[in-house]
Parts: C-alpha cells; sequence; structure tokens
C-alpha cells in the first residue's frame, strides 16, 4: 500500500467506517457501486476488488467481463446520514473509482478516463478547465405506497398552491439537500427555487473539471435521496412537463493559465481573449454532435424548443439568454463562457469531456467565431439567422447522433469503445421511440382519422 492508501486505511479505523462504496459512472452516465466490508478495506484501497463489468451498461462483453476499480484516494468522503437507521450499522464512505482491466491498464469504457484525457490534453497546452455548474430539476408527489398509484407529474408546490398556510416541503428539501452537499465538503454558492411549480436549481462553485465531474454524478444520488426520505421523487428529465420550463444544467467554463484566468484581456472591447474567443468558435462549431452527450435522451429535444430560456440555435451572445452561449458581464478572475445546452440527464464525464475537446479544437485551429448576437434570435427570421450565420441545434436526438458520428474530433475524444456503445445505445433509444404510439397521436388522431 501506499503512504496516502495506509493513512486514509487509518482513518477509516478513526472515524469508524464500517462500509465503503466503490463507485464509477457507466457510459450512460449512470452511478453504480460495489460496497465493501470492513474486512475488504485493504483490498478495496489497493485496487484489487473485481466486479462482473458485462451487468453494466456499455461497458463490457461477457467474455472479458472481470474490471478491477482503482480509487481516486482525493475522493474520498463519508456519507452523512440520510435518515435515522442509516448509519445504524456504522458509517458509510466512498471513493470514486478509475476502471481497469484485470491486468492494470485502463478500460477504454471508462467515462471518467475520457475526461481526464482531455484534461490532459489542456493541460499539455498549458490551460486547466474550470467548471461551475447549475443543475435543475423537479420534485414531485410520490404515488401513495400500496395504493396502485403509478407515478406521474404532480408537483410538491402545486400540490400545496391552495392551501391557506402552506409549508413549502421544497424549500425544506432543497435547504436539507445543500446543508449535505456542504457538509460533505460541496462548495454550493446558491439554492433557488426556479421558474416552474415544483423545480428548483442548486448551483456550484467552479472547481477543475474532473471534480466537478464527480460532484454532479454524487449531486443527483444524493438530490434522489433527500427527497426519498420526504416522500418526493426528485427528477432530472429535462422536459418532465410540456409547456413549462425544462430543466437544464448551464455549465460556467473558464480556462486558467499558469493560475491567471486565460479569457481575460483587459484591452480587448469586450473583455475577451483571442483564447477565449477561439475557445467559444470550437464550441460553436462542434455544438451539433456535442447535443448528442450533452442531451442525451430522447425527452432533451423537448427542452429545446422555443420559449422557455432554452437554447434553440447555434450562437453566442454577451448579454441575451436564447443564445447557446452566453458571455456573463463578469470580466477580470471570473471571465467564463456559460454554456445553456447540457441538460442534467447527461454523463456529466463526458459531457465535459466533449465541451473540452470542442473548445481545444477552436483554440488548436484558431478558429474565429461569428460575431455575437445582441438581440432575441427567438424573434429572428429564417432569413436573418442566415445573414448572421446562426444555425438550428439538432431537432432530435436521432439528429444529434448523425452529427456526432460526423464529428470526427468529438469521436477522437470519446475513444472508439465509449463511442461505438454510445451510439449503439441511443440508435435502440430512438428507434425503440419511435415504434412506440404516443398519447399525443391518439389525442390529436384517434378521432378525427
Ligand atoms: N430552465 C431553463 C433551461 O431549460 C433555464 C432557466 C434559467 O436558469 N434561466 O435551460
Ligand atoms: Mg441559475
Ligand atoms: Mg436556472
Ligand atoms: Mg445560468
Amino acid at each position: 500500500l501506499s503512504a496516502a492508501a495506509r493513512h486514509l486505511l487509518d482513518r477509516l479505523t478513526d472515524e469508524g467506517v464500517e462500509f465503503l462504496r466503490l463507485q464509477f459512472t457507466d457510459i450512460l452516465g449512470a452511478t453504480k457501486n460495489v460496497e465493501v466490508p470492513r474486512s475488504q478495506f485493504e483490498k478495496a484501497l489497493r485496487g484489487d476488488v473485481t466486479f462482473d463489468g458485462s451487468a453494466v451498461e456499455g461497458f463490457t462483453r461477457v467474455e472479458e467481463s472481470d474490471m478491477l476499480l482503482a480509487p481516486d484516494l482525493s475522493t474520498f468522503l463519508i456519507y452523512p446520514p440520510f435518515s435515522a437507521e442509516d448509519h445504524e450499522g456504522g458509517r458509510v464512505a466512498r471513493l470514486i473509482c478509475d476502471v481497469t482491466l484485470p491486468d492494470g491498464t485502463p478500460f477504454g469504457g471508462d467515462p471518467r478516463r475520457v475526461l481526464r484525457q482531455q484534461v490532459e490534453r489542456a493541460a499539455a497546452l498549458g490551460f486547466e478547465m474550470l467548471v461551475g455548474t447549475e443543475p435543475e430539476f423537479f420534485l414531485f408527489e410520490r404515488p401513495v405506497p400500496g395504493s396502485g398509484g403509478r407515478q406521474g407529474t404532480v408537483t410538491h408546490d402545486r400540490a400545496g398552491y391552495f392551501d391557506l398556510a402552506p409549508v413549502d416541503r421544497g424549500e425544506r428539501i432543497r435547504r436539507e439537500i445543500t446543508q449535505h452537499l456542504v457538509g460533505m465538503g460541496f462548495e454550493i454558492e446558491a439554492a433557488h427555487h426556479e421558474v416552474a411549480p415544483g423545480q428548483h436549481e442548486i448551483d456550484f462553485r467552479y472547481a477543475p473539471a474532473l471534480e466537478a465531474a464527480d460532484r454532479l454524478a454524487t449531486f443527483k444520488f444524493v438530490v434522489k435521496r433527500v427527497a426519498l426520505e420526504h416522500g418526493l421523487l426528485a427528477s432530472f428529465l429535462p422536459k418532465p412537463i410540456a409547456g413549462v420550463s425544462g430543466s437544464g444544467m448551464h455549465c460556467h467554463l473558464s480556462l486558467t493559465r499558469g493560475g491567471e484566468n486565460a479569457f481575460a484581456d483587459a484591452g480587448a472591447e469586450d473583455g475577451l481573449s483571442p483564447t477565449a474567443r477561439q475557445f467559444i468558435a470550437g464550441l460553436l462549431e462542434h455544438a451539433g454532435g456535442m447535443a448528442a452527450i450533452t442531451n442525451p435522451l430522447v425527452n432533451s429535444y423537448k427542452r429545446l424548443v422555443p420559449g422557455f430560456e432554452a437554447p434553440v440555435n447555434v450562437a453566442w451572445s454577451t448579454g441575451n439568454r436564447s443564445a447557446l452561449i452566453r458571455i456573463p458581464a463578469k470580466r477580470g478572475a471570473s471571465t467564463r463562457a456559460e454554456v445553456r445546452m447540457p441538460d442534467p440527464s447527461c454523463n456529466p464525464y463526458l459531457a465535459l469531456a466533449v465541451m473540452l475537446a470542442a473548445g481545444l479544437d477552436g483554440i488548436e485551429r484558431g478558429l474565429e467565431p461569428p460575431p455575437a448576437i445582441a438581440r432575441n434570435i427567438f424573434r429572428m427570421t429564417v432569413r436573418e439567422k442566415r445573414h448572421h450565420r446562426v444555425r438550428d441545434l439538432p431537432g432530435d436526438l436521432r439528429e444529434a447522433v448523425d452529427e456526432l458520428e460526423r464529428d470526427e474530433v468529438l469521436a477522437a475524444a470519446l475513444g472508439e469503445h465509449v463511442m461505438d456503445r454510445y451510439v449503439t445505445a441511443k440508435r435502440a433509444e430512438w428507434a425503440e421511440y419511435n415504434a412506440a404510439v404516443h398519447a399525443w397521436e391518439l389525442e390529436r388522431y384517434l378521432e378525427l382519422i
């Protein structure tokens, strides 16, 4: 064992930890874990715990199914008790792991590795990417247990709307989630109710890309867990209810070089450096293919429609919120690009990896973005859009996957294994959706035709 691992092993004893969760994320973004009891801690810290990779979505074939979990010691944290009985058998801690093949070589289907490779690519150019995220989600009433009722989309605070003295469970739960996250060492900048009934947002302070992705993976689990304790369902589905705002996950991206913000240039008219402009140009150039990763569900494209503060077009702006990329007013050390396209159903590792890859491509090729758009794009005519070189984002998942397959830069960033499994899974998802008969079709046509 390394000195650091020894130290951690002692700490596990001192802190009374009885269970250690070895956590990783599959290609589609689901967080998985293997839990080991105290007797296995040393083996776990040595990276000797195996699991059957064939059971995990998009991971491996049956004949090469044994995988090893190599813990990243810097990700250690002890979970708070989410309920009274939660830590009855002892405390529970977790480590996020890299996935390796039985001989110790890194596994090509590990999303965390895909992100780390882009982080290293940035580092080779002298950059580090910082990421602040704003995930949004809904809280829904659960069906009464045993009633046979199905999960629906009745929001907690619409239910309280007609009450005379409503106690907003949503607010309480949001506060509790925030407290847990802060207790786990996460830096939370703000938490607030969002536009739609039952919709909330929790904002993370910026962190290096890998840490930001690790936090998002944990965040979703904590939100769901706390909501469940209160009898509510937390959902990160991008558009659970037609006609009201969907849930996005804005990502504030910036690059630093030698500790300085590489996007800032006090001498430029708009305060943006050539590096910032090139990075933005790269994001815009690859936006279509990126969407397949940052907006991965059939449902994601129901959010990307006009009228709900979600982007529809490939454009950037220094002010208005209809653009895919907005540059917030702050300059100097806070100079950053807010990418408004991603939604919280994405795999955070892959999403940050493709955004970084796209931005770095812009820098490497010295791309120049089209002019920033100051007007509300939703109000532009088709001709005006063409004149301003404003393209549309993919209209549905199939278009996005087609664009991803054409994008060699993103394909190289994802690597053959991830690309192959991802595209196959998404094409199957689309085929299934396409073959289904939806409620809308019956409502619209059944009696009329
Ligand atoms: N919910 C909006 C979206 O879908 C964002 C709203 C906001 O944060 N201004 O992206
Ligand atoms: Mg916000
Ligand atoms: Mg918001
Ligand atoms: Mg925002």
